[in-house]
């Protein structure tokens, strides 16, 4: 058959699918090829920021030719582990340590419940009345839920809102989105979900969760609109009373288990400004965004320039007749491509076309991540010669300020104010949704002074200048040291959690999961769990976290024992080990501004949020029970 007529057959025309190549991810595209036709013209292709312009073109039509002929809806198997591993490295065209195979071999997410723990051999009878009780039904919440239905222990979800999504179903504001590419903020089980955007907005992101806890069954063990108050340990039942809050009034439940995945942005934070309680006007927290609020012909105060304040500024500055953003610390913003952008109907038709192109883009996607912490450890030698923290670090740099340059038309007046003084990689990366424009337009201010006051009319400036505003937009954020907070949880000993912290130096945890004292019981997005260094989807660390938490219980159903608790000594000596590994970071420098750091706990000067590691060392220390560490017992 004809080229023409077998596009036909596939039901696009040959330059539809032509530019569907063109659009796509060539690394993707290359190894998703050779992975079918085994060419060995392909796998001599250098990777695609290295194609010159003949192997560019000639890997396009040989793709486009291929998918002509082969274009199918079929996802292929996972390769035997050697070949999985060739793929992985002719992908970034870097070798990789075992260490690093074992980390990213589910990127690509061929089997169907990557990362996930299962029954080896027949599954054990469940003991009668055991329960896991899960805190929360965001992305977390729902991957510890499927955890338990794949191995069939019986689970409720307790979730304060009315409906799954987590924090998305708080934060409505608009032009709310992802700012890390939908590709890889999604399940490694729930395949190819159709997102509009490659950077899905809320709503989307929202949809997706809610469709997923639908799906997997999580939905009708969630009790929504109700909250977890206090959690007690009874030593003498091993088990867990909770008390909760419910529509119907207060209420107790038992669990074996507690897993909470309450999320860390979860209690809003105002900015603590003398006389904010006077504004005459209307003061709003992004996380809880009026649907009715029209700010068309409005004065408006922005305060914040993290992720949300950057990623909100656009909208505003469109319909408020005035907009003042108060800068406190300069951030570097970045360019995401395709950023805002709608996902093309070529990409679409490719990813359920193209067998294994969804894989390696998932895995692409994430790759980009995979040397973040090269910009986060400073080098003597590269410092010793004048540099400020590494090579990678200060080109970024140099990129980035070239980046304002550009952004704000060379005006000085705004580049001397938004160039930070510390490194990039040092806070949470935030994405330019055209916040630097914004701050060119003709309504829109920067005010870099500090605030002294709110007023009711407005807000004043420590120089004295009082600038009137009817709505205070205050994108200042979560209160994200207070973990696991306001529920109270109280483990062995009648020992309170947040008393523990507070007694040490904050939130910590060993493996950011499990507490001494506090038995059956596990953390997910706990203390200083977020890796610094990328290589994996948040979406699928939940996965890793609920799958440690489940071979717990799997063990113990197992033993048919009933408490799993970390030892004292193995807690004491991760966070010694954390502490030293954090030390190495940019974070806990100068050079990365660790004063004004919200990683770091300001109050006790300790990195709180990150896990410190390697990535492929943290996958390690999550999914390879240490199980000399725990105790578990009758
Ligand atoms: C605007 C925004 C954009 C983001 N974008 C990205 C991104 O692009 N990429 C990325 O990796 N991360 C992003 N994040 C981080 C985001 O927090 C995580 O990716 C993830 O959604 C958090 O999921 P979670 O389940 O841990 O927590 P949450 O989504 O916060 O869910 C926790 C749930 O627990 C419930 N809960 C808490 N306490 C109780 C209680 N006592 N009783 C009952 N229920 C309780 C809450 O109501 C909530 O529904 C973003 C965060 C925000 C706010």
């Amino acid at each position: 058959m004809e080229l023409e007529a077998l596009a036909t057959k596939a039901g696009v025309d040959t330059a539809f699918i032509r530019r569907a190549v063109e659009l796509a991810d060539l690394d993707a595209v290359r190894v998703a090829l050779y992975q079918h036709t085994g060419d060995a013209e392909v796998e001599a292709l250098p990777v695609a920021a290295k194609l010159d312009p003949e192997q560019r073109a000639w890997l396009i039509d040989k793709a486009a030719a291929w998918l002509e002929r082969n274009a199918s809806t079929q996802m292929p198997p996972e390769p035997p582990a050697a070949q999985l591993r060739h793929l992985m490295t002719l992908a970034t065209g870097r070798p990789m340590s075992d260490v690093e195979f074992e980390a990213r071999r589910e990127v690509p997410a061929f089997q169907p419940f990557p990362y996930a723990a299962q029954w080896s051999g027949e599954k054990p009878p469940i003991p009668e009345g055991f329960k896991v009780a899960i805190i929360g039904s965001g992305l977390a919440g729902i991957a510890a839920a499927i955890q338990c239905e794949l191995l069939g222990l019986p689970y409720v979800v307790l979730e304060r809102q009315p409906e799954a999504g987590g924090t998305w179903t708080i934060n409505r504001y608009p032009d709310v989105r992802v700012d890390t590419p939908s590709i890889n903020y999604e399940y490694a089980f729930e395949k190819k979900f159709p997102w509009d955007e490659h950077f899905g907005r809320g709503d989307a992101v929202r949809s997706y969760i809610q469709h997923v806890s639908r799906k997997y069954g999580v939905h009708d063990n969630t009790r929504f609109a109700t909250e977890l108050k206090q959690a007690t340990f009874d030593e003498a039942r091993n088990l867990w009373v909770l008390e909760v809050a419910t529509p119907k009034g207060e209420e107790t439940l038992e669990a074996t288990f507690v897993i909470t995945a309450s999320g860390v942005f979860a209690n809003a934070k105002f900015p603590d400004i003398e006389g904010i309680e006077s504004f005459a006007g209307q003061i709003v927290h992004p996380s809880r965004w009026p649907p009715d609020l029209d700010l068309r012909g409005k004065r408006v105060a922005v305060i914040g320039n993290g992720s949300t304040g950057v990623q909100i500024l656009g909208a505003i500055a469109r319909d408020a007749e005035q907009v003042y953003v108060f800068q406190r610390t300069p951030q570097w913003v970045s360019p995401r491509e395709k950023y805002g952008r709608p996902l093309e109907p070529e990409l679409k038709w490719l990813v359920a076309n193209f067998p294994g192109y969804w894989n390696w883009w998932r895995y692409m996607a994430t790759a980009s991540g995979f040397d973040l912490h090269d910009f986060q450890v400073p080098d003597p030698d590269w410092q010793a010669k004048g540099g400020k923290v590494n090579r990678a670090s200060d080109q970024l740099r140099e990129f980035l300020t070239k980046y304002i340059e550009t952004e704000t038309g060379g005006r000085k007046d705004l580049i001397d104010r938004l160039t930070p003084d510390y490194a990039p990689f040092s806070r949470r990366p935030v994405v330019d949704n055209g916040w630097y424009r914004a701050l060119t337009r003709d309504n829109v201010e920067l005010v870099c002074d500090g605030i002294a006051r709110v007023t009711p009319e407005g807000i004043e400036t420590v120089d004295g200048e009082r600038r009137e505003v009817d709505v205070i937009v205050s994108a200042t954020g979560f209160d994200i040291v207070k973990y696991l907070w306001p529920a109270r949880f109280v483990g062995r000993g009648g020992r309170d959690l947040h008393d523990t912290w507070s007694e040490g130096d904050g939130p910590r945890a060993y493996l950011g999961m499990m507490m001494p004292e506090f038995p059956n019981m596990f953390m997910l997005y706990g203390p200083n769990s977020q890796p610094v260094s990328g290589g994996t989807g948040l979406p699928s660390w939940y996965v890793i976290w609920a799958a440690y938490a489940a071979q717990s219980a799997m063990r113990l159903i197992r033993e048919g024992k009933s408490r799993v608790e970390v030892k004292r000594e193995a807690y004491e000596r991760y966070n010694a080990a954390l502490d030293v590994e954090s030390h190495k970071l940019i974070q806990m420098k100068k050079e990365g501004g660790i004063e004004r750091n919200y990683y770091v706990n300001a109050q006790h000067g300790r990195l709180q949020m990150n896990a410190p590691w390697l990535s492929p060392d943290f996958h390690q220390m999550c999914t390879i029970v240490e199980w000399d560490d725990l105790e578990l017992s009758e």
